[in-house]
């Protein structure tokens, strides 16, 4: 090709003729093993957890949400030799319908308490398909302030799976994140059903967040999820809403005296707030810490936390007995056979579990 720059005048830009590329520079690259970031020992990720090391915290998070067996048996002893260390904390359940203003307050929220020193983990559980939704719950990108602030962690909520299975690890996440020197954990979750259980039964304090609606709003909500609740606070009371919300909170108020007492003692109070304005949530923190002061003096506060232990427990038994029985080959290869049997009316149900659950203790016998 005719290059104008080649001309005596542009002396110094001379092109040279290129040379034809080879496939590729070196073979080996192509061929190179992926990078894997470094493991690290039991020993390492408790040292680094218990001095507050964030990248570390992370990687056991990661193993404790994973899969793997063998992540599974690190992350157990990671957890053990953590709980000594862990249980100094508030544990906060927060929840409320998607729009009811969950990331917006926890972002106010976590705002506040971190004001006052200390540092702030929030989960979630989150083990419905929310997430198609578009509603992720622990998202960073939805708590804008609180993500960048350096005090706290955010998580989402582990991937989708059994709710056991998802509280599990939340609740397993809470030792750690414990261990590492966070002494606020916020666990937020949607307030449509059974997760509301499953974080009822790892926090101190259940926070129900509510919105003023049409006047009806009690029929939407549970009668469960409202017993659960400690406090229960009604967003958005901001602008024309105001009196909406004073009203809703009222409903509320009335409502509540009609469930029997709760075991702690406590009277479960019900204010009015705005999360976008930050109005009203200095009483929501008061109220809070009134009521950690309540239940400590009382002793309620160390019942709760021994019986979530003990719940706990037997949460973990039953899901084990149960991945034990499904996982066995045996029954693997009868469960349809049976299935189909109880179908035709060939064998009733009882009769089909109890055979089934026969030679299933037979298995574990050989
Ligand atoms: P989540 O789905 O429960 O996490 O709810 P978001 O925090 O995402 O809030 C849902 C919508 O409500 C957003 O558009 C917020 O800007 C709005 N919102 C949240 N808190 C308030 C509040 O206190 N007042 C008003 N007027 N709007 C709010």
């Amino acid at each position: 090709m005719k290059h104008p720059e080649n001309n005596e005048e542009y002396k110094g830009l001379v092109v040279n003729k290129g040379i034809e590329q080879p496939d590729s520079v070196s073979p080996y690259l192509k061929n190179r093993p992926k990078r894997k970031r470094r493991e690290f020992s039991v020993n390492e990720f408790v040292e680094g957890i218990l001095k507050g090391d964030i990248t570390i915290l992370s990687q056991a998070v990661t193993l404790v949400e994973s899969m793997k067996p063998e992540h599974q048996a690190i992350a157990q002893e990671v957890i053990e030799k953590c709980l000594p260390s862990s249980g100094n904390s508030i544990r906060i359940g927060i929840s409320g319908v998607p729009g009811a203003g969950k990331s917006t307050s926890i972002d106010v929220f976590g705002l506040h308490v971190l004001d006052q020193g200390g540092k702030l983990a929030v989960l979630a559980i989150d083990p419905s398909s929310e997430r198609s939704k578009g509603s992720i719950l622990g998202d960073k990108t939805r708590m804008e302030r609180l993500s960048i602030h350096p005090d706290s962690f955010i998580r989402p909520s582990p991937a989708a799976g059994s709710l056991g299975g998802v509280a599990r690890k939340t609740r397993e996440t809470i030792i750690l994140c414990e261990a590492a020197g966070f002494n606020k954990i916020f666990v937020e979750t949607v307030g449509v059903g059974q997760s509301e259980t499953a974080v009822h039964s790892m926090v101190d304090f259940f926070l129900l967040i509510q919105l003023a609606g049409t006047g009806d709003e009690l029929q939407g909500i549970k009668r469960g999820i409202m017993e659960m609740a400690d406090g229960i606070v009604i967003n958005k009371s901001d602008g024309s809403n105001i009196e909406k919300a004073k009203l809703a909170a009222t409903q509320f108020r009335n409502a509540l005296h009609l469930f029997p007492a709760p075991e702690s003692g406590w009277t479960p109070q019900v204010l009015t707030y705005s999360g976008f304005y930050n109005l009203g949530v200095k009483e929501i923190w008061d109220m809070i810490y009134d009521y950690m002061d309540f239940v400590k003096e009382n002793g309620y506060f160390q019942y709760r936390r021994n019986e979530q232990s003990k719940y706990w427990m037997y949460e973990s038994i039953n899901e084990q007995l149960k991945d034990s029985f499904y996982n066995n080959e045996k029954i693997q290869s009868l469960l349809q056979q049976k299935e189909q049997q109880v179908l035709n009316a060939d064998l009733t149900s009882f009769v089909a579990a109890k055979s089934l659950l026969d030679t299933y203790f037979e298995e574990l016998r050989k």
